[in-house]
């Protein structure tokens, strides 16, 4: 496995990652965020209801439509979005005390999201796209989840092809045909960029002092 602290200091990243529901990424993330010491996840705040096995804090920070308002207006998100018909933020705390840190931020976030953070924060910021094997693949699992009605089910299928079709924006893109090997392919993604040369800021004071220089 790709892994262990790296020794140089570093500039943490934003490593978004991004997929239509059902593609894997959640599953995903939580591997990355449990073997990754120098990883924390992102937690939006959001005005949808919670769902059975959510944990406030955890999953999401559940807030009313004033409460989100007031959050929007006073500057507290670093982007915000409606998806699907609720509002969605990243609060910026967060995200500044960790990279300042030299850590990094993993962000679950949709297109609009991604867009945005990467206008703000362009040098930072790592666009991952997980899209799902097939289509009949995607669909399974998206029936799987629940036992709805077929209006449901479609319904999810036609946010899944709304989010994909922005495949294109992203930096790397990862077909998730068997969930250990795209484990690997997104550590190595990672590993790269945090190998950068120009996020590697602790590089300069080490080569000189290899190099004898003063
Ligand atoms: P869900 O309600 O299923 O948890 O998430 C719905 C969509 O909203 C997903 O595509 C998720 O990535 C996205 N999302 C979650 N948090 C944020 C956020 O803070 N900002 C944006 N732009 N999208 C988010």
């Amino acid at each position: 496995m790709i892994g262990g602290d790296l020794k140089v200091a570093r500039r943490g990243l934003m490593f978004i990652l991004s997929s239509p529901s059902g593609a894997g990424k959640t599953t995903l993330s939580n591997r990355l965020l449990d073997k990754d010491g120098e990883m924390v996840l992102s937690v939006s705040a959001t005005t949808r209801t919670r769902r059975p096995g959510e944990a406030h804090g955890k999953d999401y920070f559940f807030v009313s439509e004033d409460e989100f308002t007031r959050m929007r207006d006073e500057g507290e998100f670093l982007e915000w979005a409606n998806v699907f018909g609720h509002y969605y933020g990243t609060p910026r705390n967060l995200v500044e005390q960790t990279l300042s840190q030299g850590k990094d931020v993993l962000f679950d976030i949709d297109w609009q999201g991604a867009q945005q953070l990467a206008q703000v924060s362009g040098e930072d910021v790592v666009k991952v796209f997980i899209l799902p094997p097939s289509r009949e693949e995607l669909e399974r699992r998206l029936r799987k989840r629940a036992q709805d009605p077929e209006e449901i089910v479609q319904k999810r299928m036609a946010k899944a092809d709304a989010e994909m079709s922005h495949w294109a924006e992203y930096d790397y893109v990862i077909v998730n045909y068997e969930i250990d090997e795209s484990e690997d392919l997104l550590r190595a993604i990672l590993f790269g960029e945090r190998l950068k040369r120009r996020r590697q800021i602790g590089l300069a004071e080490i080569v000189k002092e290899m190099m004898g220089e003063e």
